[in-house]
């Protein structure tokens, strides 16, 4: 019998599931409210795909914050009673199957590197635009996690110094202005209406506020991904998370102006994401033929 792979992907409102077989088909799907995510649940999500499907071979899991792949530990995951915990090995404990941890931008990156849409670039940032924004930097077979493991940051780069606050402490970041989040919140400052940022693409051309506040969202990722393509020269940038789906309102506007700022070379390939909002069950999946010693993920094509 064919083996089959496990992805866990820890989100802050769900944790969802998939398990794949050897030759890259989804068998099984699942997701339940993060109520906040403890291990007793991944426990309990594993034990529960394993009865059910006892061919599982090997199990991944993705969890935010701060997490050290080598050592299968999370150091920090805000509203997640994660950090600390040997989780690997308690899920293995459980199940009796081999598991791997990983982090869910990096393990998104992956995915979306190894057979997603950045699948023909030698190199590349997989950008998630939700509620805030990470980069994963793609390197062939690999992502690069950085010295603390908090490479991708970059909805914190600051793209209007001494501009608005953000959360984290500092101002002017990109997050303020061209997440999910900043980009609503931003709306609703200006106009008094709330509303999603899908919402706010959709109004382009209608209403002045929206066109404002989107006109700032382009121009800080421009800005920011300018500044990532002369320090790291990637092949290509994917877009991902909701965000992406705005499609010509977005993409388009930001290599157009990336053309503006750059004098002296083109800007890298920008393209949307492949896999969409599954690319962290994809990754998990990934970490899963790993647990297992397998290289079945090197044929999937999804
Ligand atoms: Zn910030």
């Amino acid at each position: 019998m064919s083996a089959l792979y496990a992805g866990i992907d820890v989100g802050g409102s769900s944790i969802k599931s998939l398990v794949i077989d050897e030759a890259g088909t989804v068998v099984d799907r699942t997701a339940e409210p993060t109520v906040p995510a403890t291990v007793p649940q991944l426990e309990s999500i594993a034990e529960r795909l394993v009865s059910r499907l006892p061919g599982i071979a090997g199990i991944g899991i993705l969890t935010p914050g701060t997490v050290d792949e080598d050592r299968g530990v999370v150091g920090f995951a805000s509203n997640l009673d994660l950090a600390g915990y040997p989780i690997p090995e308690r899920v293995s404990a459980a199940t009796g199957r081999p598991a791997r941890l990983g982090h869910d931008g990096r393990g998104a990156g992956l995915a979306e590197s190894l057979f997603g849409a950045a699948r023909d670039f030698s190199s590349s940032l997989v950008v998630p635009v939700g509620t805030g924004i990470s980069a994963a930097v793609c390197l062939p077979g690999e992502v690069w996690a950085g010295a603390t493991r908090t490479a991708g940051e970059i909805g914190h780069i600051p793209v209007f110094p001494d501009g608005e606050p953000c959360a984290c402490g500092q101002r002017g970041c990109l997050d303020v202005y061209a997440s999910g989040k900043g980009i609503a919140t931003r709306y609703l400052a200006a106009s008094g209406s709330e509303t999603s940022a899908e919402e706010v693409a959709r109004r382009l051309g209608s209403d002045p506020a929206a066109d404002a506040v989107w006109a700032t969202a382009v121009e800080g990722f421009a800005l920011v991904f300018t500044q990532l393509t002369l320090a790291f020269d990637p092949a290509g940038i994917v877009l991902g998370g909701g965000l992406s789906r705005a499609g010509d309102a977005l993409l388009p506007r930001v290599e157009a102006r990336m053309r503006e700022i750059l004098a002296w070379r083109e800007p890298p390939t920008l393209v949307t994401s492949l896999l969409g909002e599954s690319a962290g069950q994809w990754g998990a999946a990934v970490h899963g033929c790993y647990a297992a010693g397998s290289d079945a993920y090197t044929g999937w094509r999804p």
